[in-house]
């Protein structure tokens, strides 16, 4: 056997020739290939022979994951750019990430931003075979960027799509739009697409309110879409719950980060859900208690957070923590929920914690578990996750199984955004 890591090159010589690299089929080297994820790894198994490149090629351009936050980041992917402008290795990539950002608040001249989002536009529009796009954008705020998502993505195969750009705006604004009249959901790569994450402003949204009412009734506009995250803004100002939009589409995971009360007015609309995400407030238990039968469905629900009283005391917070999840007993297919790491103060109000603010930790003792255990017996999954800060600053999280013989066990896991949660990542990680 052998091994190739990160930092040297371990195949025998006389390995390195094609002779006698030939002598096992093709099919079980790519097995073998395919099990490496470090692009470094597969960049010196290129160098092995023509075979071993012709093989590992397509594993390297699989997914491009492209992260630019300043002018030296920005030139070291040029080359990267140019090379994708070539068909034979741009009908490789299958998901492509763009993190791209800048320190200034507005437009300047000396600003790169034009440059990468056109850069970027270029490479996305070379990308037929596209089955993931994320357009993470932190560029100073304008009116004319990504215009690129309107029309020109070429595939018509996109599954999902991710778009988190909160501070430009869309081809519906006010500001002196060069859009035209165009709006995403228009575009045509858009009506293959199962899961979509909208974390941007209203104006990219159809109509002059900028919500999805408009859409509701063309059934032509996302007809596949299974998981939503819908964090869509006027300014800083989250817009209501999509109630009509979403029972007007087979979606079955939601994601909403606001207030409960709109949400409460909205709750028949959650009736096809599998798994609901909302931020932390012990108000959801009121509201499920409530009603039940309208979230009878639901196999995964959060987020929970540990209630903390003047004095830390983990056994009272771990009595108040069963008491609080006691009306989930009602969800009779629940198997996971999701819990912070924080204790939260007894005043906390979710909108007031922020990522620089500290906390205590609660600790989850396996007597705990066992207790909840008890009182839920679907439940065999808690996934305890860090929330308010960005994924890569995020702590670790921990995921808890309840294994067959009824024993629970944790593990260390990469924190995760409620997007990948949404989108199964708990069932393969
Ligand atoms: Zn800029
Ligand atoms: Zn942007």
């Amino acid at each position: 056997m052998f091994y190739i890591n990160g930092t040297r090159n371990v195949l025998p010589v006389s390995w390195h020739t094609d002779n006698n690299v030939a002598r096992l089929p093709t099919e079980l080297w790519t097995h073998a290939i395919g099990h490496l994820s470090c692009k470094q790894d597969l960049t010196k198994v290129c160098l092995v022979s023509s075979l071993f490149c012709a093989i590992s090629v397509p594993f390297l351009y699989h997914t491009i994951d492209v992260h630019i936050s300043d002018e030296a980041e920005w030139d070291n992917h040029r080359s990267l750019f140019i090379k994708l402008y070539e068909p034979g290795f741009s009908n490789l990539v299958k998901m492509f990430k763009a993190r791209i950002g800048c320190d200034s608040v507005h437009r300047s001249p000396s600003c790169y931003c034009d440059a990468v989002d056109e850069g970027i536009g270029r490479v996305i529009s070379t990308l037929k075979n596209l089955k993931t796009l994320c357009v993470e954008c932190r560029l100073c705020g304008m009116y004319d960027r990504h215009s690129y998502l309107l029309d020109g993505i070429p595939t018509r195969h996109l599954e999902a799509f991710k778009f988190n750009c909160k501070k430009c705006h869309g081809p519906n604004n006010t500001g002196g739009s060069t859009f035209g009249s165009k709006h995403l959901f228009a575009a045509p790569n858009m009506q293959t697409i199962t899961s979509l994450n909208l974390s941007c402003q209203s104006s990219w949204l159809v109509g002059g309110d900028g919500t999805l009412k408009t859409i509701v009734q063309r059934r032509d506009i996302l007809p596949l879409l299974k998981s939503l995250v819908y964090d869509v803004r006027a300014g800083e100002t989250l817009l209501g719950f999509p109630n009509k939009f979403l029972v007007s589409r087979p979606i079955t995971r939601f994601y909403y980060p606001g207030y409960l009360r709109p949400f409460e007015e909205s709750t028949y609309s959650c009736v096809n859900l599998e798994c609901l995400l909302l931020l932390p407030d012990w108000y959801l238990t009121t509201i499920i208690a409530r009603q039940p039968g309208v979230f009878a469905h639901l196999k995964h629900l959060g987020v929970f957070r540990a209630p903390m009283d003047e004095v830390v005391d983990n056994n009272r917070t771990e009595n108040d923590m069963v008491e609080e999840l006691r009306p989930l007993t009602a969800l009779k297919h629940l198997h996971t929920i999701e819990i912070t790491h924080w204790i939260a103060p007894a005043q906390y109000d979710a909108f007031e914690m922020s990522e620089q603010d500290s906390y205590a930790f609660f600790e989850y003792t396996e007597s705990f578990l066992q207790r909840l255990a008890d009182e839920h017996p679907s439940l065999c999954r808690i996934h305890i996750g860090d929330i308010f800060r960005p994924v890569d600053l995020a702590m670790e999280g921990m995921l808890w199984e309840r294994e067959p013989g009824g024993v629970w066990a944790g593990r260390e896991i990469p924190p995760l955004d409620k997007w990948d949660v949404l989108n199964g990542m708990l069932d393969v990680i």
